[in-house]
């Protein structure tokens, strides 16, 4: 039960949303035993099930629905030239400057600039060191020798891998411009500050889409995909008034880009980026034709008249981060909601009374000081799409809603709960985002029903088993969030 005062309930904190994904085995800090590892997480059982099913709604978005793009999964490691081409050895870095009283390391950009000026500690009002450029990069060394020549670094982006594949994925797939490569994958940054838990991280995933065009269709491409990724997160039934538009001015363009638009998201803390949509002109695939000394131009075969155009194109680049993503759904699906008893009896708590005889179980919305925590999840990203739920162990009723869950596993993720009563499993149920419930009763095994019970609006169909497989797939297709 939620301990806050009534003003607050309902509305998402950092500290809810950590609390609950350890409760729940979403998240966990990484070597918590020993005390944990800054900037690193581990995704326990419901938050595997998340990540993977954010990771396949995006993969189906970019890929299965667009003819033009395709795959890519190209390695962490990389030759050490490609970071040079990129210019991440020159320009991957933070401003850092570091308090000599109490050593707390801050990033220069995101202190007041009369501290930064006075060079005086925001926490403790201590000496502040000059600021001085910190690369971003993980380097490390391959093979026994840790010399020069075996510097190597742990990927800060996804997107280099796709540039140095683009003449590969060109003659393999026969692929003609304009066309998109996707891919989603680890990126480390060695981050100065990681807080808010999953939201910056030094380990994290990205979902990277980059869509290759001729010189000079690049504005119109750039604002067609701004479109697209925005229909997305509608599509995926996020808040939409949680969400806008950030465009990036003179000062915070990064150096390949044209033009830069974040997707932010009103978190917790704050509006945050979310995701970027970038032009990065054709600063990326120049720089790998110069450092590579391979002609990395597009030949045009269909062009019209007499030469064939050879050019290098613009790309557009939409980039998300995957663990980030998981952390604005669950902020976003987060909800409390106040639910009291219906007639047939209490649904709150360990004491909840059930009509044993009749199986009916119902729930309303109302005043008594009774609070669910609900994440809303879409169903096609629930970890778990589907409990089964017998209303009592004995009679058969457990057997029963095993085998129905057998007969469901095949499609669906499914879980099972026998235990404690029946508005106990509901609220474990909606806490995990459970979307859909089925409650098997003494009925069930008379008429061969069972009870399918929804977790936004709490509302119960008897429904025949015959029939619950499709019935599940037309509700998830149709699924549309209400609150
Ligand atoms: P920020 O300004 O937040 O550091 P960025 O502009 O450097 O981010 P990009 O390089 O554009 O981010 O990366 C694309 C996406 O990758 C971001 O929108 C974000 O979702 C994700 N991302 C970037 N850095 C991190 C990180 N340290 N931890 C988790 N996700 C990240």
């Amino acid at each position: 039960m939620p301990t806050e005062s009534t003003e607050y309930r309902g509305k998402a904190t950092m500290e809810k949303i950590t609390s609950l994904a350890k409760r729940r085995g979403f998240v966990f800090q990484s070597s918590e035993i020993y005390g944990g590892q800054n900037g690193a997480w581990d995704y326990g059982p419901l938050g595997i099930e998340l990540k993977n099913r954010i990771a396949r709604a995006w993969w189906k978005e970019m890929t299965q629905l667009h003819d033009d793009i395709v795959g890519l999964d190209a390695s962490i490691l990389m030759h050490p030239r490609t970071w040079e081409a990129s210019g991440h050895v020159e320009n991957f870095t933070d401003p850092l400057v570091d308090c000599k009283k109490c050593k707390t390391r801050f990033r220069a950009d995101q202190i007041p600039p009369e501290n930064l000026a006075a060079k005086k500690c925001p926490d403790c009002g201590g000496e502040l060191t000059d600021t001085r450029k910190f690369n971003l990069m993980f380097k490390t060394h391959i093979g026994p020798t840790e010399d020069g020549a075996a510097v190597i670094y742990l990927r800060p982006e996804t997107a280099q891998g796709i540039y140095v594949n683009y003449k590969n994925i060109i003659q393999s797939n026969r692929m003609k411009i304009p066309f998109g490569i996707a891919q989603i994958g680890k990126a480390f940054r060695n981050e100065i500050v990681t807080k808010n838990f999953i939201f910056r991280t030094c380990e994290f995933e990205q979902m990277e889409m980059q869509y290759f065009v001729k010189p000079g269709t690049d504005v119109e491409w750039f604002e067609e995909w701004r479109g697209r990724r925005w229909a997305y997160y509608e599509k995926l039934g996020v808040k939409m008034d949680s969400l806008r538009w950030h465009r990036h001015g003179p000062d915070e363009l990064a150096h390949y880009a044209k033009d830069a638009y974040d997707i932010e998201y009103l978190f917790p803390m704050g509006w945050r980026e979310l995701e970027g949509v970038h032009n990065r002109s054709d600063y990326d695939l120049t720089r790998h034709t110069e450092y590579s000394g391979k002609d990395l131009q597009y030949i045009d075969q269909d062009s019209s008249g007499g030469s064939v155009p050879r050019y290098i194109p613009f790309i557009i680049e939409t980039s998300a981060g995957l663990t980030r993503t998981l952390l604005m759904i669950l902020c976003d699906a987060y909800d409390e909601e106040k639910v009291v008893s219906g007639p047939e009896g209490s649904i709150s708590g360990a004491e909840s009374s059930i009509s044993e005889t009749t199986g009916s179980i119902s729930e309303t919305k109302g005043s008594t000081d009774d609070w669910r925590t609900v994440l809303r999840f879409h169903p096609a990203i629930a970890p778990i799409t589907v409990a089964l739920l017998p209303l009592m162990k004995k009679d058969g009723l457990a057997e029963l809603a095993q085998d129905i869950r057998r007969e469901l596993k095949e499609d669906f993720t499914t879980d099972y709960d026998q235990g404690g009563a029946i508005g106990r499993r509901y609220r474990r149920q909606d806490e995990a985002g459970t979307p859909f419930c089925v409650t098997v009763d003494y009925q069930s095994k008379d008429d061969n029903t069972v009870t399918l019970r929804f977790r936004d609006s709490m509302e119960q169909v008897r429904v025949p088993r015959t029939q619950l497989a499709q019935r599940l797939r037309d509700e998830i297709k149709a699924y549309h969030r209400s609150k």
